[in-house]
């Protein structure tokens, strides 16, 4: 999608780190790390954000989750645990309208909303 800071990043058009890669998603580092593990998971294809995924997407989402598993890994936050955020539009503080999963870990994550 024109435009889209992350379609751009899949493009390889602005460089990202990436950490996982492969025909249907990608990982990549945050640029301002929230957290010592800050990684970012996104579907190649371009859905806006989780207000937008459709019955045709189930597929491809639930192999994201799949390889989130496999992200956090070799991150080598499995074991003591990280988390997974999705912010979504407005009122959820979405900045980049290009659905991601925030993968945060490396510490002890204090503040619970929830
Ligand atoms: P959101 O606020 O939409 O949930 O998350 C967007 C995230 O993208 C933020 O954590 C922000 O730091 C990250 N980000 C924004 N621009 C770039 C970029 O150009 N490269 C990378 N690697 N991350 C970015
Ligand atoms: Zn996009």
């Amino acid at each position: 999608m024109e435009n889209c800071l992350f379609c751009k990043i899949v493009n390889g058009e602005i460089p990202s780190q990436i950490v996982y890669e492969d025909d249907k998603i990608l990982a990549f580092k945050d640029i301002q790390p929230a957290a010592p593990v800050h990684i970012l998971v996104i579907p190649k294809k371009h859905i806006a954000g989780a207000d937008a995924i459709e019955a045709d997407d189930a597929e491809l989402i639930g192999y994201l989750w799949t390889k989130i598993r496999k992200i956090a890994e070799d991150a080598g936050v499995c074991q003591d645990g990280f988390r997974v955020i999705n912010n979504c539009g407005e009122n959820g503080g979405q900045t980049v309208r290009h659905l991601h999963f925030h993968i945060l870990g490396g510490l002890k994550l204090d503040e619970k909303l929830i």
